[in-house]
């Protein structure tokens, strides 16, 4: 390959688990046979098919000689010029607050209020519920700054095609903001809670560096909008007048859906997943994924299945955390929402995923329902959940027991901070949902030594959202002007790429 008229050779290495940087670069050496070279890894994957010769598989580009040539990513051009326009933005998550960072960049007047707390209160509250069950509205694992993923297990990986340039800006934003290095190469990136707290607080500096504004603790209540275009949004704290609106308010809101649709804005049913979430040891998933208990070098094994039975929905894992904690997500008091969380070590000794059934509403409750139904619903279920103990509490079963339709009268040890009881789920799930989850599970502990030993919780309700918003291919809100509605609560995106890469997309086609 040749850029700049420079020779790029890209080259394949295999290295040991544990290597240093010394032993990286004569791989290097002996491979293009010269000492002289400049280097860039591209990709850097663990290859664990034969548990016997576990390593690292490296794609390395290499120059040789003594280039002063610098590497650079396929990254966004933000075309600055002062263009005099207002924009606000609702809520702070990876699709709000990085529309909002490129719009800035390129030179609107940018505001983004959020609901919930700055990052180092927020920390705070969510401490003190994990350890005193005093649970904030407007700090929680759902709201705050940051949005749901900031005290997440930060996985990057996304499967959206074509987003090379957004997504190398969001990685090199997070990279200039503190986050390790080897997210720009790892195929599986994760930054941690630990990390993507420290990571937002620096990209709110960056942001205001620039002359963003954000307001904390302020809340959507109200749109007004004239003649198909929006001119001011009304919050808890006043109004604001607005040229554009882009609303992020992730998909745990269902108030501000409500709003949205009750504006007139047009969604449309779509098909999404539900489930709980299982956790085992660490040591467990290891063993089977490994070959061994742990590995020097490593930090802890993770796993992807998927099922299909015979006349049964799909069921898959999803958002595993290896080495981390099953959290309460819930953005409310009243409704119950288990997810996965890690810190940056992935130290801890137990392994969580959700497992969750495809589905398709209108198909499994065999009747058409409009997409507000469809929010009713999801949200009926949550509150179920909680209200079985009137607090965090969750039902649970071992993963054997739930297959054998049994109940449990002892539980393992879990990372889950408010306990759990038992419950039979053939009454919480409809029946199609119960049997699939089951023969699926069946399946999952025929691949994974000791699965069926794991613990299965609570209710997990957000993987994506079940309505998406219709749009116009200049991502605006059908029969809206200046109205765009980005992010997981649109339904077009799910995780904190494809959010984040929606937000940007939104916000290029306002600029270009
Ligand atoms: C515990 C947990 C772990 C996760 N782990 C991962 C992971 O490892 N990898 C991954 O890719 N994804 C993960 N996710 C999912 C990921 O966080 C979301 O996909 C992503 O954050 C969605 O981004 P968003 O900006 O669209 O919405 P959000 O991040 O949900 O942000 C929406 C924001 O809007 C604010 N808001 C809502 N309504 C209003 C209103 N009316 N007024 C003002 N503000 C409002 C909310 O407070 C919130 O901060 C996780 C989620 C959770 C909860």
């Amino acid at each position: 390959m040749e850029t700049d008229g420079i020779k790029i050779k890209t080259i394949e290495i295999r290295l040991p688990i544990e290597y240093s940087k010394g032993e990286l670069e004569q791989e290097i050496a002996r491979i293009v046979g010269s000492n002289l070279f400049f280097y860039d890894i591209i990709l850097k994957s663990l290859d664990a098919r034969n548990k016997k010769d576990i390593h690292w598989k490296m794609r390395i580009n290499v120059i040789e000689g003594e280039s002063k040539y610098h590497f650079k990513s396929n990254t966004l051009e933000i075309p600055y010029r002062k263009r005099h326009k207002k924009i606000c933005v609702v809520g702070s998550g990876p699709a709000g607050f990085f529309a909002a960072y490129v719009l800035q960049k390129a030179g609107y007047e940018t505001i983004i209020i959020e609901r919930g707390s700055e990052v180092a209160k927020r920390s705070k509250q969510i401490s003190n519920f994990e350890q005193k069950g005093e649970f904030s509205e407007s700090a929680n694992y759902a709201y705050g700054e940051g949005g749901a993923g900031t005290f997440s297990d930060g996985k990057l990986t996304s499967r959206t095609k074509n987003i090379d340039r957004e997504k190398n800006f969001v990685i090199e934003s997070y990279i200039e903001a503190g986050a390790p290095e080897e997210i720009r190469y790892l195929s599986h990136p994760h930054i941690g809670t630990n990390n993507l707290i420290k990571v937002v607080r620096n990209l709110r500096d960056k942001f205001e560096e620039i002359g963003g504004k954000i307001l904390f603790e302020t809340t959507l209540q109200n749109i007004e909008i004239n003649d198909s275009q929006v001119v001011a949004i009304e919050t808890d704290k006043g109004k604001i007048d607005c040229d554009y609106l882009f609303v992020a308010s992730g998909h745990s809101a269902y108030d501000t859906y409500r709003l949205l649709l009750h504006k007139g804005v047009k969604f449309q049913n779509k098909a999404f997943a539900i489930g709980s979430r299982v956790e085992h040891l660490q040591e467990v998933i290891n063993l089977s994924q490994w070959g061994k208990r742990k590995i020097k070098g490593l930090k802890a094994a993770e796993y992807k299945l998927t099922h299909k039975a015979k006349n049964a929905l799909p069921v898959y894992s999803f958002c595993m955390c290896p080495g981390g904690k099953v959290v309460q997500a819930s953005p409310r008091n009243g409704l119950s929402i288990v997810n996965g969380m890690s810190y940056y070590s992935r130290s801890s000794p137990w392994a969580n995923s959700a497992i969750v059934a495809g589905i398709y509403l209108p198909e499994l409750l065999n009747k058409e329902i409009t997409p507000s139904e469809a929010l009713d619903w999801l949200e009926k279920k949550e509150q179920v959940f909680f209200e079985l103990h009137n607090n965090f509490e969750l039902p649970a079963n071992i993963i054997q027991n739930f297959i054998e339709g049994k109940g449990s009268n002892k539980f393992p040890e879990t990372s889950y901070s408010f306990g759990v009881f038992d419950y039979d789920f053939r009454e919480l799930f409809p029946d199609a949902i119960y049997q699939s989850l089951r023969k699926s599970l069946i399946d999952f502990s025929r691949k994974i030594r000791g699965f069926e030993e794991g613990l299965l919780m609570g209710f997990e309700s957000k993987t994506s959202s079940p309505i998406q918003v219709i749009r116009n291919e200049n991502y605006l809100a059908a029969g809206f002007t200046n109205l765009y509605v980005i992010g997981e609560g649109s339904g077009r995106a799910g995780g904190i790429i494809s959010s984040a890469v929606d937000g940007i997309k939104a916000s290029t086609t306002l600029i270009e």
